[in-house]
């Protein structure tokens, strides 16, 4: 079955989709994305990812093309081209295609649209989930403005890798005070030993997950208390429980930092119950 891109306003067979060598994405990474998991052929938490979306581009200043709606339409009809009812659909929009120059295109310059679906395989991601994963840490690297969903991932992926070479399934960003910041493509959580469960606060620190947000309302509801303040690896190593948020990792208990094992080393209660009522509520 031929698999297929939506490029500026074209479905095109993937092997042929492609932007311009002077797109400003390709050039600067003047460009954000989003990315939405699909469950049962409907978007998880739509609006939530539409509206950092909008609030990515206004930040940047990069102008937004396509209303909700219109981003719907153009979603809707990819996933049905590639008969994809759970997987994931990935959306950039860059400045545009313009000739190089660092200082924003003219104003009339569209704005370049990418968007991809692939399926995933929601029995690995599950098994995943049961055993729980590793994490490295590694020192956060990146800029002022992690808040912005920007394509600008390199300290992200030279992190990921780092954890993949080190046989775990995820990296650590820690800042210059010590404290973990996020993952590189995920939010991290602890849960105290009285229980309470902490992340880091939405600053321009880290990006605010959807699934953060998210998981925040289902702990409320499960009755848990949730505080939004910085923590360190020595206060994760002696946490009751450690785990990870994502759009496309759902909730995802982890067993070990930098090979040390956290608690006992399987997944703990808090996480396995906030997962289930996190697929539940979206
Ligand atoms: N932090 C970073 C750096 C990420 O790339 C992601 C994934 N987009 C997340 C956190 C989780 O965000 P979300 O729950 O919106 O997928």
């Amino acid at each position: 079955m031929t698999r297929f891109a939506y490029v500026n306003g074209r479905y095109l067979p993937h092997t042929q989709a492609c932007v311009h060598i002077e797109d400003r994405g390709f050039q600067f990474g003047d460009a954000i994305y989003e990315v939405w998991a699909v469950r049962a052929g409907q978007l998880m938490d739509a609006d939530g990812h539409f509206g950092r979306l909008e609030r990515s581009l206004a930040e940047l200043r990069i102008r937004n093309p396509r209303s909700r709606a219109g981003y719907r339409l153009l979603i809707a009809e990819l996933l049905r081209r590639n008969r994809i009812r759970d997987g994931l659909v990935y959306l950039q929009i860059s400045r545009g295609q313009a000739r190089r120059d660092h200082a924003f295109p003219p104003a009339n310059t569209p704005p370049t649209i990418v968007l991809t679906a692939k399926p995933l395989n929601m029995a690995a991601a599950h098994r995943r989930a049961e055993t729980g994963v590793g994490v490295i840490t590694t020192p956060d690297q990146r800029w002022g403005r992690c808040d912005i969903k920007t394509v600008n991932l390199l300290p992200n992926i030279l992190a990921k890798q780092a954890a993949l070479e080190a046989g775990a399934a995820e990296a650590w960003l820690i800042d210059a005070g010590g404290q973990v910041t996020e993952g590189s493509s995920t939010n991290a959580w602890i849960v105290t030993a009285d229980g309470i469960l902490v992340t880091r606060q939405a600053d321009h620190g880290i990006l605010h997950g959807i699934t953060r947000a998210a998981v925040m309302r289902c702990a409320a509801e499960l009755g848990y208390r949730v505080e939004e303040r910085s923590f360190s690896v020595e206060e994760a190593l002696s946490a009751r429980e450690a785990f990870m948020t994502s759009a496309t990792s759902f909730v995802t208990p982890i067993v070990a930092i930098d090979g040390r094992t956290v608690a006992n080393g399987a997944p703990g209660s808090v996480a396995v119950a906030l997962r289930a009522a996190y697929l539940d509520h979206v």
